[in-house]
């Protein structure tokens, strides 16, 4: 469920017509909905509310202050992958005794400033990081707090460049390696194992990989337990999917109702690092349609945002839905065509050979559920500035990020003296 629907034949976002946004900010922008992003904060947090736990949101979906701070207004703590995320975090008021860091390849500083943040744990991904972590605690005279990332040997059943849990990926630790890795670990004066990760994809449309690789984790904790080795937290993952085009993703409920009985009895503190389902479906792309270009075999409508600004079709070929502003244009006859922006590539596409109601220079489109995965990616590739992101709070607008004028495109760029 989200906050963005036609009303009066016009598409809003909560109690503002996306037009009005447009015209404030310009094209393209981002905008998100802080209805959508609180409800699905909960609908998240309520479905697991009869077993402890700690709603870790994956910042790397999006990571904007205003967006992280919501979530911490929320009761969320963050999954962080590196040391900006970390930075981010903590400036947004997220409390460091919720905050998580996973990645395969932490590097010394960014250690050291999560220990000195006293942050709850590391998701460690390697047997060489946990002897890096263990190296950087003892310099910093304190006591790390890790969880191993279990690679369960899961098929997600999803994109391959998303999937994370198979035996050929470089993510987390064989579990038939585990209970060597966290022997060693405890063995360490300055690591404090605390607990078991695992998260297998992103983007996923079944319960049945979480189950399957939960049991494995859970067989895990008994085998650790029995060489006394005590894990007081489960971390779960992330990767719940969301709807972009037919999908029918579980719901947080059913993934509560289906892992539950696996967990419950265990009397271990849950973490869960969703991303994609708290703000994939809180977001659009806003952009207007430039030129209409008639091909030899394809018609084009060229738009003023591109793979620059949201990458994911041109990445994984990811369907966006893409809806007109103004309801009546979605009434005219229909004509296949790609929706295409301004960069100099042909992997530069929003949409392929898409079925699509005549639009008109000039017209707005909304990009949807763009909020996960969409700005977070974004760069300056052929000089284009970075545009906004809006965030809408019942009939208000607030800009949460400006657009990037030219001389922040060379911020930090020098000519040396020898050129001079
Ligand atoms: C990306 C990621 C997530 C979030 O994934 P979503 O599919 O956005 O929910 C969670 N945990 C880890 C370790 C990740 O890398």
């Amino acid at each position: 469920m989200h906050n963005f629907e036609y009303r009066q034949g016009e598409f809003y976002c909560e109690q503002v017509p996306v037009s009005r946004i447009a015209k404030e900010v310009g094209t393209p922008c981002y905008v998100y909905s802080h209805a959508t992003l609180i409800r699905h904060f909960h609908a998240y947090d309520g479905a697991f509310k009869n077993i402890p736990h700690i709603v870790a949101f994956a910042m790397k979906a999006n990571s904007n202050l205003a967006v992280l701070r919501v979530m911490a207004k929320e009761g969320s703590g963050v999954d962080i992958v590196s040391g900006g995320e970390l930075f981010r975090a903590l400036k947004a008021g997220v409390p460091p005794s919720k905050i998580v860091f996973a990645g395969v390849g932490k590097d010394a500083g960014e250690i050291a400033d999560a220990l000195k943040a006293d942050i709850l744990m590391f998701n460690v991904e390697s047997s060489a990081e946990i002897r890096a972590i263990n190296d950087v605690a003892a310099s910093v005279g304190k006591k790390a707090r890790i969880a191993l990332r279990i690679n369960p040997d899961v098929d997600p059943k999803t994109h391959p460049y998303i999937s994370t849990g198979m035996k050929k990926s470089k993510f987390g630790i064989a579990a038939d390696r585990a209970l060597e890795e966290y022997k060693m670990a405890a063995s360490l004066s300055h690591i404090e194992v605390v607990g078991v990760h695992a998260h297998i994809g992103s983007q996923l449309t079944e319960v049945t990989p979480f189950v399957d690789s939960l049991k494995k984790v859970v067989g895990l904790i008994g085998t650790l337990k029995a060489q006394g080795i005590n894990i007081q937290y489960l971390n779960i993952g992330g990767g719940l999917g969301i709807t972009y085009s037919e999908e029918k993703p579980p719901l947080p409920q059913d993934l509560s109702d289906a892992i539950s009985p696996i967990v419950a009895h265990l009397g271990l503190t849950l973490v869960m690092e969703p991303g994609r389902v708290i703000v994939g479906n809180a977001g659009i792309l806003v952009t207007k349609a430039l030129y209409l270009k008639e091909g030899e075999a394809k018609n084009f409508v060229i738009v003023d945002a591109a793979m620059n600004d949201l990458l994911r079709p041109s990445l994984y070929g990811a369907y966006h839905e893409i809806k007109p502003v103004n309801e009546e244009a979605g009434h005219r006859a229909k004509q296949q065509v790609d929706i295409v922006g301004p960069v100099c590539e042909s992997g530069d596409f929003l949409a392929k050979d898409r079925l699509l109601a005549a639009v008109k220079p000039g017209e707005l489109m909304a990009v949807m559920s763009a909020g996960a995965y969409g700005f977070v990616m974004a760069s300056n590739y052929n000089s284009r500035p970075r545009i906004p992101e809006v965030l809408v709070q019942g009939e208000d607008i607030h800009v949460i990020r400006e657009r990037e004028t030219y001389e922040d495109l060379v911020k930090g760029e020098m000519i040396p003296a020898f050129l001079k």
